[in-house]
């Protein structure tokens, strides 16, 4: 098969073939904003660098993902592993040769979804290669094939940089070809990452978790911590600024944890800062940070660069010390509660976002009244928030004094009520104000455009200019809701 294969190292952007299954990790209330309606792609791609020159002779592929940033980014970089080898994108599972699902498994709804989807292929897939890949696929390993038995390929996240050897195993007639290893010291880097993402790159810098919370699947589905050396991230992210992004999200389960394995031995936030010194790039993100991890220098950072992002996702899980023990969270309400009074007591305006569990085993009424005044102490800009699901293999699932899904469901529409106000209340400060925002979207119908601040909220503006997809703006801000402010904007 004859294929000729020319393509930019970042060019392979915005393909179809990597549908998103559950909303990307936003504040559960926020919406998402507005679709690149109109999108100028060949602008939005000629910005990132070389068109992309593929004669398409191989293999067509489609890959579905669940879960979280860090998987969307895994499946751009498998991507990217795929198209380097000949395959093509395509628009639906039933025009690919190769249909993959990366899959998450952090709560039982996410992995009977998966479920559901390979029982699709039960009758119908005939001639094509199913896989499944992420955390799903490491927590049920071989089961999974027996469960669907049409299925041909298992592989967990620690065992990516074995894809190419795996699919040759398929190419080559194999049947069942599993990548199970969990016990890994390396991280998964390619050659070539299809970018799926207009105006902001991900890039993972640490894998795995070495933490244990005792809910968490975390640990057993992606292996243990291991941080790529600052000298591969910095050039990745020169590489993509040269390729036109000006937004960097350094991405990691604890992404403040990282430790720089390579001669400079840098910490998290010496990686931070050069990130935000490479020429081109104007915000860096970070997500996910463990309160254990979160150090003053960090808050530092983020009040003396101004492109390093002022907003911290650091979740919190729960607002009383006896549940946070039973978690194996190794934090207090008060350690915790300290690390946002330097946040708030500081020089620039952070904004603070957080994940919630409720419904812990054990959780009495009076646990769960402490995560409530922990919303009114820690004033978080969004949550996500999350009724505890028992998960394979984790301490916490068996435990007693498991809570009722209908009281669950209670204190979750309690808490989330809680955060609405809080979350109005804030949004309504900002009311005058004049913020930057990176447009990523608009709504031609409605003349109405989209984007982002530095602090991570959802902007929708009037403006009289056009082609605004991409820029920086300013937006005086005229009024506001629970999960976005809208505005106008000014030159
Ligand atoms: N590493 C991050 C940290 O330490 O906070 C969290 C990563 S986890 C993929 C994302 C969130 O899912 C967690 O913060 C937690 O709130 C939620 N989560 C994890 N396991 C859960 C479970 N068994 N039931 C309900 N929510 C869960
Ligand atoms: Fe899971 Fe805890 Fe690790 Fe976060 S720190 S990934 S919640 S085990």
């Amino acid at each position: 098969m004859g294929k000729t294969f020319d393509i930019g190292i970042e060019s392979l952007a915005g393909g179809t073939a990597v549908r998103k299954a559950a909303a990307v990790r936003e504040p559960r209330t926020a919406p998402l904003p507005l679709p690149l309606r109109g999108a100028p792609k060949t602008a939005l791609r000629s910005m990132r660098g070389a068109g992309v020159a593929v004669e398409a002779a191989g293999k067509s592929f489609f890959i579905e993902t669940f879960g979280c940033q860090m998987n969307d980014h895994d499946s751009e970089k498998v991507a990217g592993v795929l198209q380097g080898r000949g395959y093509w994108p395509v628009e639906t599972p039933a025009q690919a040769d190769l249909v993959l699902y990366n899959t998450c498994s952090i709560r039982e709804k996410a992995a009977q979804k998966v479920f559901a989807r390979l029982g699709d292929w039960k009758t119908l897939s005939d001639g094509k290669i199913i896989g499944v890949l992420g955390c799903l696929a490491q927590q049920e390993g071989e089961e999974i094939f027996e469960r669907a038995p049409w299925v041909s390929l298992v592989c967990g996240s620690a065992s990516y940089r074995k894809l190419p050897e795996l699919i040759d195993q398929l190419e080559s007639g194999g049947r069942r070809v599993t990548g199970l290893d969990l016990d890994t010291d390396e991280t998964f880097e390619t050659e070539i990452t299809r970018r799926d993402r207009l105006l902001s790159a991900y890039i993972t810098i640490i894998e795995g978790c070495d933490y244990a919370c005792a809910y968490c699947v975390v640990p057993r589905t992606r292996g243990p911590e291991r941080s790529r050396t600052s000298e591969s991230v910095l050039a990745e992210a020169r590489r993509l600024a040269d390729a036109g992004y000006t937004e960097i999200q350094l991405l990691g389960q604890t992404v403040n944890s990282y430790r720089d394995p390579g001669p400079r031995g840098w910490r998290f936030v010496d990686l931070l800062r050069a990130v935000a010194d490479v020429p081109g790039i104007r915000r860096v993100r970070f997500t996910t940070s463990h309160p254990n991890d979160f150090t003053r220098e960090i808050v530092e950072a983020i009040e003396t660069v101004p492109a390093i992002c002022n907003h911290v996702h650091l979740p919190v899980q729960s607002g009383s010390d006896r549940i946070l023990k039973a978690m194996r969270r190794t934090y207090t309400r008060g350690e915790y509660l300290e690390k946002i009074s330097w946040m708030r007591e500081g020089k620039r305006d952070i904004s603070i976002t957080s994940d919630i569990i409720v419904g812990f085993p054990g959780e009495t009424a009076e646990d769960f009244e402490e995560s409530m005044s922990l919303l009114d102490a820690a004033q978080y800009d969004a949550i996500f928030s999350f009724k505890y699901s028992p998960r394979p293999n984790t301490s916490a699932k068996d435990l007693p004094d498991a809570i009722p899904e209908d009281e669950k469901s209670r204190r979750l529409a309690i808490l989330n009520e809680r955060q609405r106000q809080i979350q109005t209340a804030r949004n309504e400060t900002l009311v005058g104000e004049t913020m930057q925002v990176l447009t990523d979207g608009h709504h031609p119908a409605r003349g109405v455009w989209g984007g982002r601040t530095s602090c991570n909220r959802l902007v929708n503006f009037t403006s009289t200019r056009d082609a605004l997809l991409g820029e920086y703006v300013q937006v005086k801000i005229l009024r506001a809701s629970a999960n976005l402010v809208g505005g106008e904007h000014v030159e």
